[in-house]
This record gives C-alpha cells, structure tokens and sequence, in this order.
C-alpha cells in the first residue's frame, strides 16, 4: 500500500471541514491534514450565521426601547453607533476564530493557512507550491455570494461585504427575495437604515408556506420596509449620493447602497476538480453519493460546495457522517430529511417539514392554523401579529410541517422540530399540556382544523 503523508487531508475550514477534521484526528487518531485560504469558521462564523444574527441582535433594540417606554420605562432618545458596535463584532469574531484555531491544534489536526487544489486523486497542492499527499482528500470549500449579470453589477455590494461597511448608509436597496435579502432587509430597517426590497417573483421566501411567506411580508412592510414584489433591477449607475437605480416597476431613485442577496454559488473553480474526474453538477456543484463521495473515489466533498441543503449544521452532520463512513468503518449517509431551519426576519420565520402547498400535493391533509396578536407588543399598543401552523396528514394523522412565524421562533421551531422528526401526531401535539402563557402554547391548542384539502 502507498504511504501517504496524511489519512486525511481537509481543503476547506468552515463548519464541515473543521469538524471532520478535528473528529477524525480527535476522535480515531488519524493523521490529518486542513487548508484554509482566508479565515478559519468559513462563512458561518466569520461572514454568514454569526456576524448576521448579533446584527439581528443590535437591529432589534429599537424597537424593544420603543416598547419598554411602553411598559412604563423613562428611556431617552436611543440612537445606534456602528462605530461602536462594529470594533465588537469584529472582536468577536476574532475570537471565534481563535477557538476553531485551538480546536483543530487541540486535536492534532496540521493547518497550512492557504489555498490548496487538487493535483491528483491523492495530492492536494498548496498556494506556496508545496505537495501533500493523502489518503482521502475531503474538499469543503463552501460557497460565495454572485451578483446578478448586470451592468455596473460591482457598484453594489453582497453579503460579504455588509459587515466591513465604515458607516451604515442612509438608504439601501436590497435585491433578492430568499434567506439573506429578508434577513438583512430586517437588520437594516431596525438599524434605522431607509430599506427599499426588490424581489423578482410574486412573493418573498420562494418554497416556504404560501401563508407564512405572506405574513412575514406583511410585518416586514409594518417594520418600515419598502418592499416591492415582482421588481427587479433594470440598470445601476454612479450617481451623487450613490447609485442611481432603475427598476421593472418604471421606478428611477438613487441609493446609497446597493446590496445583492441573489443566490450563492458553490467554491469549486480552479481546484483541479474536473481534470482529475470529479463531477460538478448545475451551478459548479460537486456531485456526491450518499457517502458524500465523488466520482473520484478518495476524494469526498460536504457543505455548501456540494449545494444539497446549504445550512452550517447540515454541513457539520454531512462532515461527521463522512468520518463515520471512511474512518470508524460505520457507513453512514446524512439525513437530510425534516431538517427545521429558521429565518432571521423580523419577527422569525421557524419551519421543519412540508408547506401546505407541497403536502397538498402528496396527500389529503388538515391544516390548522392560529395567528394572533403577541401579549408583549399588542400591551405596548403594537398590532404586529405571529402565527401558528400545523399542516397534519389526514391518513396517518402525523404532523408533516410545522411553521411558526413569531419573535424567537427559531427557538420553538427546534423544540417542534424534534417532535415533527419522531413523527408525532396531531393527537400527540393535543396531549401536551400548554405552557401558559407563552405564543408558543398556541401549538397545543388548535382544536379544529382550520381547512382540509
Ligand atoms: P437564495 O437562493 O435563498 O435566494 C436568492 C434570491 O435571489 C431569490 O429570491 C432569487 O429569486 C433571487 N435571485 C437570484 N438570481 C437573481 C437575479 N439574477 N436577479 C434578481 N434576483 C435574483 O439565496 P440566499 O443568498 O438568500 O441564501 C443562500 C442560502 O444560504 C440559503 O438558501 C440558505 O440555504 C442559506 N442561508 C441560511 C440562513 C439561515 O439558516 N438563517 C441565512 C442565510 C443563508 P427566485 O426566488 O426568483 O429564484
């Protein structure tokens, strides 16, 4: 058998490959090997999840102050400083970073902080010029955020670059309709940035329950967000002040940002990929089996350069399951069934499982539906509203999806999420007693159903 110098070399240091690192060295005593290029905890940690939820964090503030008065709290002007916030955030991250760094020495685990390719199917090639060979090379290089093919298209901004901006503009346009244009539209309006949303289609949040999608637009307009469904950007110019912007809807207005949250790609350009065999699949994807293998058998790829679910703990179980399989000799394939998930908006969008739409689809169903106005904001005069939904399979009487719009509705969403993944009934959700007096009690307590189809 050749010698290789590592068991495992990983390309890659974000959630899964720092992960599968640090298991298979920590864990089963394999000689391994990470290459990052930029910063280690990848797009989670040090340009997605992390940074964009203490932004939801700072942006929520606001509007709690404005409740708080409510309640009978003397509380004066309140006005937010990036300046000062911004020094703490990148502190944070910084910290973060240092922890994955310790984790991955604590395991065992050799870094090279550069960019590596593959040159064979078991040599990965560093930036500086220098070989490694290894046994399996696992390639978990993530993805990046594209800009539409539009003229001028780099005068705007992504999601990488939101949290380097020196100062918050005044005004900002936000195109996009998915994850990260909702998020950010949400962050930017409480910051008290003036928020205009162009999406392309008929409603915000594509694939997601028609009626959650529609409320969450609603609130997202309540919460000062001016945000235009079936527009999208004609043309972009320099303009004083910003960026000037014409639009589908006839629309001609300058902005002083222009942020494109318009999809991602997977990172698998110039990594040698394709001349050694491996498969790459719509939009660069890297083909995999179940095992997270490619056509090549001893390289293996998971996370968002693969693009199945493009989520960090999807990426970090697609990481495990891929040690399971080559190290502990357990041939383990990721479940990617009835993953729950949450959208930072403004309130949260929490969803496991099917939309009414698509269990419609699959079967005759009963859906059962509460929205209603929160105890907290409705007492400080506020008429936002949350809503509730169980959509329950008529034959089997499991609950199939489950969707929660609401002020911390990822936090219920994961608690859901374990009873909707053990295949609960609605009769198991009606023998639960309620936790009185939450929102999220409403999930108990919806009686009869609201529709049947
Ligand atoms: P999405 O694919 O979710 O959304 C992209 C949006 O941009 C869609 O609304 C799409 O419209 C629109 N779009 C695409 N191309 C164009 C174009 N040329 N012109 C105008 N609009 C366009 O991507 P995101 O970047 O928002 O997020 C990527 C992924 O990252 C998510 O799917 C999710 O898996 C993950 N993520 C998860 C988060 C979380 O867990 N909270 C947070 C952020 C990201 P259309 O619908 O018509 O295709």
């Amino acid at each position: 058998m050749a010698d290789f110098d590592y068991d495992l070399f990983v390309i890659g240091g974000g959630s899964g490959g720092v992960r599968a690192a640090r298991v298979a060295a920590g864990e089963t005593g394999a000689k391994v090997a990470i290459a990052e290029e930029s910063r280690y905890g990848g797009t989670c940690v040090i340009r997605g999840c992390v940074p964009k939820k203490l932004m939801v964090f700072a942006s929520s503030y606001g509007g709690l102050v404005d409740e708080g008065r409510e309640y009978g709290w003397d509380i004066g002007e309140a006005t937010f400083d990036w300046g000062q916030f911004k020094p703490k955030l990148e502190a944070e991250l910084d910290r973060l970073e240092g922890v994955y760094q310790r984790l991955l020495d604590g395991s065992g685990v050799e870094r090279f902080d550069q960019r590596a390719k593959l040159a064979d199917a078991h040599t990965v090639e560093l930036a500086d010029g220098t070989r490694k060979t290894a046994k399996h090379i696992l390639v978990a290089t993530g993805g990046h955020p594209v800009r539409p093919d539009l003229e001028n298209a780099d005068l705007g901004i992504v999601s990488d670059d939101i949290f380097h901006l020196d100062t918050l503009p005044k005004s900002i346009l936000i195109i996009g309709g998915g994850y990260i244009a909702c998020e950010f539209a949400g962050v930017m309006a409480g910051l008290g940035v003036k928020t205009t949303q162009y999406y392309r289609g008929a409603q915000i949040l594509r694939g997601f329950d028609d009626e959650a999608r529609g409320l969450i637009a609603e609130e997202m307009r309540a919460g000062g967000i001016d945000l235009h469904c079936g527009t999208d950007i004609l043309e972009m110019s320099k303009a004083d002040g910003g960026i000037r912007v014409k639009a589908t809807n006839g629309t001609e207005e300058v902005f002083e940002q222009v942020l494109f949250a318009t999809g991602r790609k997977p990172n698998s350009d110039d990594m040698g990929l394709e001349d050694l065999g491996v498969k790459l699949g719509r939009n660069g994807a890297i083909e995999v089996d179940e095992y997270s293998q490619t056509a090549v058998p001893s390289v293996y790829a998971i996370g968002d350069v693969t693009d199945r679910v493009n989520l960090t703990p999807v990426a970090i179980r697609e990481g495990m399951a891929f040690v399971e399989t080559v190290f502990k000799g357990n041939p383990t394939s990721p479940d990617h069934d009835l993953i729950p998930t949450a959208v930072f908006t403004q309130p949260e969008f929490g969803t496991v499982g099917l939309s009414e739409e698509a269990a419609r689809d699959q079967e005759p169903i009963e859906v059962y539906v509460t929205s209603f106005k929160p105890m907290q904001s409705s007492f400080a005069g506020r008429s936002n509203r949350v809503m509730m939904k169980l959509i329950v399979s008529q034959e089997s009487r499991k609950v199939l999806g489950c969707h929660i719009v609401a002020p911390q509705a990822g936090e219920m969403i994961q608690m859901a999420g374990i009873a909707v993944k053990m295949g609960a009934t609605k009769e198991d959700f009606d023998r639960t007693v309620a936790v009185h007096p939450t929102m999220a009690e409403e999930i108990v307590t919806m009686r009869n159903p609201t529709r049947k189809s």
